[in-house]
């Protein structure tokens, strides 16, 4: 939310936020349509929910956070909920959840130490299920919360249903056992959990619906949700529709909401992974460790659900609004969330590129706190129409860079700015150029302070000299030791020990860093100069394509064009790096200084290649933290073995490889119907070689 506000300010985003959210769970729960993430919506909705804290006076009936979503199908019967189905308050990070241990202290200090109750939360679709006499009667939605529909008929086609509860096992007391027998026999019980899809069910589902012309779903909880909620029982019974349960709504003599879930699995329902929780520390170990094994489960987990354990506490703390105040939902963290775009900078990179930078309220994307995004370039910011002062929506690029993703001009005021691009490199001053048919502005000047410094950052990290980073590049750039890259290879220890803050060792173990790394291959050597439009896997082309510095460098247009990714425009920029002086300049130097590009065996053109062949030509793509080796081992061993490593998920994608925490590029290969593996499955197809 914008920084400071007047109560006014409050008031109008207030107002805008509901009726922004209003549009967008419209679109979502009624048509099942998304414009925008349900993580974006969440955003969105917690921002609302937070400012109606801070001045209850804005909250009115019509607000989303007072009521729950839905409005019943006509042609269903009604029916009226005994006890309401409430929603539950999300919460998005540690504070918060600290913040709400405290409140609930000081509502009932004398219940403290709390006891905890945690649960996967399973992204599916609520429903309420009522035995009578140990007969299921009556199954309905949630509705409005406090009427539903009856789909009782569609709910019977669910196999993990119990038509009829009987005793599997034990129950925690005998107080429990004789009273639930009773109500089995004579009375009414009431349970109430989710209807949901496993995620394979609900692509190939979506896939058979694409190719009958018909319309498909989102994600796997709408279209659970379309399938009970649709007047012919048939086509329910013909969708693979599961079922959760998570309360007991009867009192059946339990006094723990934990002793709820050993009934359940004892009257034959299926329940979540949980854990009683000792203290809050648990609830956020509990939490950590559902969110690293979320992508083991066949199905869509958006959290866990977090409960005051003791059944009288958390009737006693009572509702606020549309949610019990003993309950909330941890969600994981977002992987879209909306902020304040506060201003935007021009930065400069080692091909004098001018990249607009957003600068942010700061806010939580996939569990990293972001500060700035990229706006990539001119034409983007025009797509997305961002003003300075837009409230916008966060993602993350391949998981990792930062962008904007869309902006939200209903939520705007009229005080917003737009974005100037600048004219002048804002470091030296020189005019900016844009050769034609090219997205991004330029800064041509080729001593530019600003290209200079980022060329060195990336040099260093081409030639992986660790304990190098940009604070110590800055430095020596600031002190005059170096010029060029080469000169890092001529500094000795006497230049660097008399700056302050580098003892002598640290001086020492700067300098054999350096002199370690004199030796390296073709392709890092290639990657390291830094040629416009030659990346990492460019240069392992280049480098196994013509097998020499000196080929390279002498290729012609035409030659270049052979290999395998390179287009006229990188052609174009090779054969231009290597006409200029400066540049054939400083490889002489590096060569000078004692550099030295190692000879690797079987890359020389027309020999025979000594590489596997088993993974030749498949594109792999790497996402989320692997086990046994680390993200540039694993691209190492595709590379042996013939592969190639992209950095996006594209149709042409062969394998996502995903780990532990894979973010956007999991999703986007789930949705392209990419062939996803496992880390087990990926050292088994290297074993294979
Ligand atoms: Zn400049």
């Amino acid at each position: 939310m914008p920084e400071k506000m007047s109560k006014g300010q409050v008031k109008q985003r207030i107002e805008k936020l509901k009726k922004l959210i209003s549009h967008h769970r419209y679109l979502y729960h009624v048509l099942d349509r998304q414009e925008i993430s349900s993580s974006a919506l969440d955003s969105l909705k917690h921002e609302l929910y937070k400012l109606e804290q801070k001045y209850p006076e804005f909250i009115t009936p019509d607000s989303p956070t007072q009521r729950v979503a839905g409005k019943p199908l006509k042609g269903f019967r009604k029916v009226r909920h005994k006890v309401p189905m409430l929603s539950i308050e999300d919460i998005f990070d540690q504070e918060e959840l600290r913040d709400w241990e405290n409140y609930l202290r000081k509502l009932k200090p004398e219940y403290y130490p709390f006891e905890y109750f945690a649960e996967q939360k399973i992204d599916g679709f609520g429903i309420s299920l009522i035995y009578e006499k140990g007969r299921l009667k009556v199954g309905s939605t949630r509705g409005t919360g406090t009427i539903g529909e009856d789909v009782t008929q569609n709910l019977k086609t669910i196999e993990s249903i119990p038509l009829t509860l009987e005793l599997h096992r034990k129950l925690p007391s005998k107080e429990i056992e004789e009273r639930t027998k009773r109500l089995i026999k004579e009375s009414e019980i009431e349970i109430r959990g989710e209807v949901y899809m496993d995620i394979k069910d609900f692509q190939r589902l979506n896939e058979k619906l694409k190719k009958e012309g018909k319309r498909t779903y989102s994600n796997p909880r709408n279209l659970a949700a379309g399938s009970i909620r649709q007047l012919d029982p048939r086509l329910a019974a013909s969708r693979p529709l599961k079922f959760l349960a998570y309360d007991i709504v009867t009192d059946l003599g339990q006094k723990k909401h934990s002793q709820e879930h050993e009934i359940l699995p004892a009257l034959g329902f299926r329940t979540n992974k949980s854990k009683i929780c000792k203290n809050i520390d648990e609830v956020i170990d509990f939490w950590k460790k559902i969110e690293k094994e979320r992508n083991q489960y066949p199905f869509e987990i958006d959290g866990v659900v977090v409960m005051v354990n003791d059944n009288l506490l958390l009737q006693q703390l009572g509702v606020a609004g549309k949610s019990p105040r003993g309950m909330r939902a941890l969600k994981f963290s977002p992987k879209q969330a909306t902020t304040i775009l506060k201003d935007v900078k021009f930065q400069v990179g080692r091909t004098g590129a001018i990249t607009p930078v957003a600068i942010l309220e700061p806010v939580e994307v996939s569990g990293v706190k972001i500060t700035r995004a990229t706006l990539h370039n001119e034409d983007e910011i025009k797509r997305l129409g961002v003003k300075i002062g837009d409230t916008v929506i966060i993602g993350r690029a391949g998981d990792v860079i930062p962008e904007v993703v869309r902006v939200l001009p209903e939520l705007r005021t009229g005080k917003e700015k737009k974005i100037c691009f600048p004219q002048r490199c804002p470091v030296c001053g020189t005019k900016l150029v844009r050769p034609e048919g090219e997205a991004i502005w330029r800064c041509p000047n080729l001593d530019c302070p600003a290209r200079k410094r980022e060329y060195f950052y990336h040099f260093v990290s081409a030639f992986d000299i660790l304990g190098i980073g940009p604070k110590i590049i800055d430095r020596f750039l600031d002190e005059g030791l170096i010029f060029d890259p080469a000169d890092l290879f001529l500094l000795k220890e006497e230049d660097v020990s008399h700056l302050e803050r580098f003892a002598e060792k640290s001086a020492q173990n700067l300098i054999s860093a350096i002199q370690s790394k004199k030796e390296i291959s073709l392709p890092r050597f290639i990657w390291a100069l830094g040629i416009r439009n030659v990346g990492e896997q460019t240069a392992i082309d280049l480098s196994e394509h013509f097998g020499s510095l000196e080929k390279l460098k002498d290729a012609s247009l035409e030659e270049l064009q052979k290999v395998p990714d390179i287009g006229p425009v990188a052609a174009r920029s090779i054969k231009n790096f290597f006409q200029e002086k400066r540049n054939l300049k400083l490889i002489e130097k590096l060569k000078r200084v004692g550099v030295k590009i190692k000879q690797e065996r079987g890359i020389s053109p027309g020999k025979e290649k000594k590489k596997g062949q088993s993974l030749k030509g498949k594109i792999f793509v790497l996402t989320g933290g692997l086990e046994t080796m680390s993200r540039n081992q694993a691209k190492e061993k595709i590379r042996e073995a013939g592969g190639r490593v992209s950095e996006s998920v594209s149709k042409k994608t062969d394998f996502v490889v995903v780990g532990e925490n894979p973010g956007s590029k999991y999703e986007r290969a789930k949705r392209l119907g990419v062939k996803i593996i496992n880390e087990k499955e990926f050292l088994k197809l290297l074993k294979n070689i």
